[in-house]
């Protein structure tokens, strides 16, 4: 059985202060059925990074650049954010992606830089609206998966899938969407690598995750946890998304 994987992405959130106590807060939620992981803003990756030492939580960064060092002003390197406390780091989230607009090489890149260095990476993954009523969706989602995960460890990786069209709307994928494209994840990293590291890898669902409807989403049988925007920030709805992530290590999943 895969351990269930929550993550809070606290985005350009927080200052220094309301950091530390969400992170104290995260940490006092945190409980054995499941792994917690929370990306602060990168100014406060220490601070959070010394409220949980010894917590059950662990702490990662919203980006990173590929290069170990160099003149990339502005920039953050994988050996800066393993000094500053970070273990994990999302890359390819999808406002990295549409707002910022990276594509799928550096992306690839960043990912390979990532693990390479010793980081664990949550590869994020998803498409449009206008790509899902093209009928395209698998074919966007797989084509990311394939293009960031081909220098990677399988057992370093989290695959978190994202529909855009989910993030932050309030619009969340319905379980048996989710299911589907998170089944054909699976198929692909299983081709890409071997059917072993497929089943072992844990691919987490994001948009619009709340406390009141992780439950059905995270019983789908390939649904490995969840990327948690907007709810990460309250810690009642962060933690009661972390009760049904633990459920599901007790629970059978549905249809397995
Ligand atoms: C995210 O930022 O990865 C995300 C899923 O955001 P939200 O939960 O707010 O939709």
């Amino acid at each position: 059985m895969r351990r269930p994987i929550i993550g809070g992405n606290w985005k350009m959130h927080t200052d220094r202060s309301s950091a530390q106590l969400l992170a104290r807060g995260v940490a006092d939620a945190a409980c054995d059925g499941c792994d917690v992981v929370v990306f602060p803003p990168f100014p406060w990756i220490s601070d959070v990074a010394g409220v949980l030492e010894g917590e059950n939580v662990a702490v990662g960064a919203q980006d990173l650049w590929h290069e170990a060092d160099g003149a990339f002003t502005g920039e953050v390197s994988a050996s800066m954010l393993l000094d500053a406390g970070a273990s994990w780091v999302l890359v390819g989230h999808s406002e990295r992606r549409h707002v910022i607009g990276e594509g799928d090489d550096l992306v690839a890149d960043k990912a390979a830089a990532a693990q390479a260095a010793g980081l664990n990476v949550v590869l994020c993954v998803g498409e449009t609206l206008e790509q899902r009523e093209a009928g395209s969706t698998l074919d966007v989602v797989l084509g990311q998966v394939s293009a960031g995960t081909e220098g990677l460890t399988p057992d370093r990786l989290v695959i978190a899938y994202e529909p855009v069209w989910a993030i932050g709307t309030s619009r969340r994928a319905e379980p048996a969407d989710a299911q589907e494209v998170h089944a054909a994840i699976r198929e692909t990293v299983s081709g890409q690598h071997d059917a072993d590291s497929a089943s072992a890898l844990r691919i987490q669902y994001g948009g619009s995750m709340t406390g009141s409807n992780a439950a059905a989403i995270l019983s789908c049988p390939d649904v490995d946890g969840g990327l948690v925007g907007g709810a990460s920030l309250d810690v009642n709805e962060f933690a009661a998304i972390i009760n049904a992530a633990s459920e599901q290590t007790r629970a059978p999943r549905v249809n397995s």
